[in-house]
């Protein structure tokens, strides 16, 4: 196998990431997180609405500008285009011979609904597939699918492939997974847990056991925009808090998480709302914004001093240490609890809050190391090599505690990457 090039890429619906890596010497190397070799990673945010940033690094360089897209596809026809940041960079390579094309276009895709559990190498057959599953993440799949397609026909040589935000947790029991709904449902209609933040769960999960083989139960909390939290037992997801849709669980940004299903039919009667209005609630209007009638931003919402802020900061927290409570106890216990994510890595006073609950766990944590783990995670972009060690840092106390603490900085591109190196040298 001659050199690989790699570009991972994360289409959001207003924002665009992702990296090229360099996988080299593929013949012989170990397909390992540790031998992905990040050249440079992008950014491009607020899509479409006017107020566009571009972000770039690369060995020589970190380009930040004020740039506005109007949509995904002028974004990524500027990057590729010729005398784009990325074609210079693929010729000037000259592993896989500098032909200017990528071999594999990996896609970050939310819903993998019940058919892909794995890695797919995507074929003209599959788009009309993967569209029969916008319906399961309308605010995701589709924009996931879009950024697809484009790569598909600037690229149409390259390998895409796909990798499912639900894989991860397609092994999680059935008693953990089903709604105590009629069966049929499940059986007619699929309606169970699927759970999303896989790759970042996968991802996290490797990297411990690069750390410390020693643990074995983990519990992660993912915290952006999105946030969950999910059970590992020897490497497999055993629950998550997002369910069928990732608007179970926590409360997030926007997103309620939890509540009694009975209230949006009460809100629907009493306000005389239609279905999507409900939805548009649910989905966007409520969470951290909805309490604090402010902002859906974390760092933003710290900084404030009124009543209703500090009460949407105070209900983000409680209900994270409620389901690291459930979770230690469907683990029996854990040997390591995990923050990442925007929130989750950056954010120290979020740690403190959360850790302070739960001293039971035996965890505790020495705020000096939890106030320099924000600072350093808030500066921390990696290129070249996987370092675990400068991906992770330890914040428990007592450095040989029963339950360890850690903030690690999550790296779904490179989970990606590897993961379609690994489906390549398997003949996937
Ligand atoms: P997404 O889920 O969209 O990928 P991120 O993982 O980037 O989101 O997380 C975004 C969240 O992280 C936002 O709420 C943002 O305010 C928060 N965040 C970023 N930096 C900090 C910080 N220094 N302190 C607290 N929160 C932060």
């Amino acid at each position: 196998m001659p050199d690989l090039k790699i570009i991972s890429l994360n289409c959001g619906s207003s924002s665009i990431k992702f990296s090229l890596f360099r996988f080299s010497d593929a013949g012989k190397n170990a397909v390992s997180p540790l031998n992905m070799d990040r050249v440079l990673s992008c950014r491009i945010e607020e899509i479409g609405t006017g107020f566009g940033s571009f972000y770039l690094k690369d060995e020589n360089k970190t380009e930040s500008e004020k740039k506005n897209f109007s949509n995904h596809e002028e974004a990524l026809n500027y990057i590729f285009s010729n005398g784009g940041p990325l074609k210079n960079l693929l010729k000037k390579n000259k592993a896989g011979g500098g032909n200017g094309l990528p071999d594999i276009v990996v896609h970050r895709y939310v819903h993998g609904g019940k058919y892909y559990i794995k890695p797919l190498t995507v074929t003209g057959r599959d788009l009309k597939k993967l569209s029969e599953l916008n319906y399961l993440a309308p605010l995701h799949n589709p924009v996931n699918l879009n950024g697809l397609k484009i790569m598909s026909s600037m690229f149409p040589l390259s390998r895409q492939v796909c990798i499912f935000d639900t894989a991860f947790h397609g092994v999680i029991p059935a008693y953990a997974a089903f709604y105590p709904l009629p069966v049929e449902y499940h059986e007619k209609f699929d309606i169970k847990k699927y759970g999303f933040h896989g790759i970042s769960y996968a991802f996290i999960t490797g990297l411990l056991k690069i750390l410390d083989k020693k643990i074995k139960k983990t519990i992660i909390c993912h915290l952006g925009n999105g946030a969950s939290v999910c059970a590992v037992k020897n490497g497999k997801s055993i629950d998550t808090s997002m369910g069928y849709t990732p608007l179970e669980g926590l409360m997030m940004g926007t997103r309620c998480g939890n509540i009694d299903p009975e209230v949006p039919f009460i809100l629907k009667n009493k306000l005389n709302l239609t279905d999507d209005a409900i939805n548009e609630i649910l989905n966007k209007k409520s969470g951290l914004l909805g309490i604090s009638k402010k902002t859906y931003d974390f760092k933003e919402l710290l900084k404030q001093k009124d009543a209703h802020s500090k009460l949407a900061l105070k209900m983000y927290a409680y209900r994270i240490i409620k389901f690291i409570g459930q979770y230690a106890a469907a683990l029996n216990g854990t040997d390591a609890l995990v923050f990442t994510g925007g929130i989750g890595e950056n954010s120290d006073w979020l740690r403190k809050e959360v850790c302070g609950s739960l001293s039971y766990l035996g965890i505790k944590i020495d705020e000096e190391k939890n106030a320099a783990a924000a600072k350093y995670f808030q500066s921390y972009e990696p290129l070249g090599m996987l370092d675990a060690e400068k991906s992770a840092k330890m914040i428990s106390l007592d450095k040989d505690a029963g339950v360890k603490a850690f903030v690690i900085h999550t790296d779904e591109e490179l989970q990606m990457a590897f993961e379609s190196v690994l489906q390549l040298r398997l003949n996937l």
